[in-house]
């Protein structure tokens, strides 16, 4: 089977189609750099074309019926929507599971210090990330911070132009030699990703009341009104406090409660003087999160139940209340199916078991400068088309999910019947690595369940990049998914 590029088979009508699409895809990078961003912003898009959340419809007791839209949100970070099709709940379910987490450098619960005049928010890694990629560039800040009242504090600092960005040190290369000796899993240790967040010091005036004031002459500590050695320590450390007082009314105790997330700064773009790609952070996996949100807004008329998932964690093993393997979205289908008027514990296990699901994450993409890697027949190419994996894992497989060939075969004929172009792959070459998704967490139901997205380039680096071609015909894929009677 030979792999095309797909542009060229598009109209000049889905052209225009696909970059209204893309443009809005970028949008959606820009405006969710975390997953409470993506899910705040999902929210409103869902609100506004008539879904309803959950908890209000089960106080009101409402009754579904075909064509209703739900959704249900799990701290900020979790987000199930449906689409009541027109057949009994108990067929199942067409379900597309997307991640909305992306690996990033996540603020410690004490992170702020000093160390040798400069101030540091000390950080911990989230997901797989080569930690060299990350130092020397700009950085942003995105997050809450909730204060013990309940408050919560939004932060989002880096972004706009005239913002302030944060950086990682790196070692100039003039006095590298030793440094370029190391492995690159030691170059950049994780315990030197912290940020440099200030180097000028607070000025203490103990003439009022101890006031301090963040000016910028520095030789007023040495005049006569000299504070005490003790006000005198971590003067630049304290500086940062006083801003975050006065900017977000926030103590450094506040830390501890606390969910902040370093990301690269800067908005997504369009890559290549043809501007067919798209580089940008976190589009692993907020990709199929957009392609599968678009599908379902734009879904009509559904026969079968349509699902979207937009999962927490997945980057760190699906782990946790927000993770797929909480027992969140089955909870959520009980609910759902009891406003039908159809529940029952048996029922529940025989709507999931019935459900068809396309857990829909990214791919690697070919990469010509790195053919090692890849095992060329069964690897995705970038503007190849959606992606297809039958199987994930590692070393002989392990850890994956397997999608049964009958319902491959069923994805073959309705995607070809809606003139979708797809290519399937593998992670790589046989033994050189491996990784997973949530598919396999979903097929412990029983139910029939594939990879499907997107193919990424440099994928969980700062910056990613994108066919606009495959983003395009994954959205086109997942209308079609959503449409599927079944086998
Ligand atoms: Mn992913
Ligand atoms: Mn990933």
């Amino acid at each position: 089977m030979e792999r095309k590029n797909i542009w060229a088979f598009y109209s000049a009508e889905q052209i225009s189609e696909l970059e209204t699409f893309t443009k809005n895809y970028r949008d959606y990078l820009d405006n969710g750099k975390t997953e409470r961003e993506c899910v705040d912003m999902t929210v409103n898009m869902i609100e506004a074309a008539g879904y309803r959340e959950l908890p209000k419809l089960v106080a009101e007791k409402a009754v579904l019926k075909p064509g209703d839209k739900v959704y249900n949100v799990l701290m900020n970070k979790l987000l199930v929507m449906f689409i009541i099709g027109d057949d009994k709940l108990s067929k199942g379910m067409n379900i597309l599971g997307a991640h909305i987490d992306s690996p990033r450098l996540d603020i410690k619960q004490n992170p702020l210090y000093e160390e040798d005049g400069i101030a540091y928010l000390d950080t911990h890694y989230y997901g797989g990330v080569k930690k060299y990629q990350w130092v020397a560039m700009p950085l942003a800040l995105h997050g809450v911070m909730i204060k013990k009242d309940g408050t919560c504090v939004e932060i989002k600092i880096g972004e706009e132009a005239d913002e302030p960005v944060f950086f990682i040190s790196d070692l100039l290369p003039h006095l590298a030699a030793e440094q370029m000796e190391k492995k690159a899993d030691k170059f950049i240790e994780g315990e030197a990703l912290d940020i440099i967040v200030g180097n000028k010091p607070i000025v203490i005036d103990n003439s009022e009341n101890g006031k301090s004031s963040e000016t910028d002459s520095a030789t007023e500590l040495n005049s006569e009104t000299e504070p005490s050695s003790a006000a005198k320590k971590d003067l630049i450390k304290q500086g940062i406090l006083e801003i975050l007082k006065n900017t977000y009314d926030v103590e450094e105790e506040d830390f501890i409660s606390a969910e902040l997330e370093i990301v690269p700064a800067g908005r997504a773009r369009e890559a290549g003087f043809d501007r067919s790609l798209i580089l940008a952070y976190g589009q692993d996996d907020r990709v199929c999160a957009f392609a599968g949100l678009t599908a379902m807004l734009e879904a009509q008329g559904l026969k079968r139940t349509a699902c979207l998932i937009l999962a927490d964690k997945e980057e760190i093993g699906s782990v946790g209340a927000t993770g797929m393997h909480s027992r969140f979205f089955e909870n959520t289908v009980a609910e759902l199916m009891d406003l039908t008027g159809d529940y029952s514990e048996l029922k529940l296990r025989r709507v999931l078991a019935s459900s068809y699901m396309l857990s829909t994450d990214v791919g690697a993409a070919y990469d010509p400068f790195h053919k090692s890697s890849f095992e060329k027949r069964n690897t995705a190419i970038l503007s190849g088309g959606v992606l297809f994996k039958k199987f994930t894992g590692a070393r002989g497989k392990a850890g994956s999910n397997d999608a049964n060939a009958e319902y491959i075969a069923y994805l073959r004929k309705l995607l070809e019947d809606h003139n979708i172009r797809f290519q399937t792959a593998e992670l790589g070459k046989v033994d050189v690595g491996g990784g997973g998704t949530i598919a396999y967490i979903l097929a412990a139901y029983g139910m029939n369940v594939i990879d499907s997205g997107v193919p990424v380039m440099n994928m969980h680096a700062p910056w990613e990049a994108t066919s606009k071609a495959d983003v395009y015909e994954a959205k086109r894929a997942y209308s079609a998914f959503l449409t599927g009677l079944g086998l």
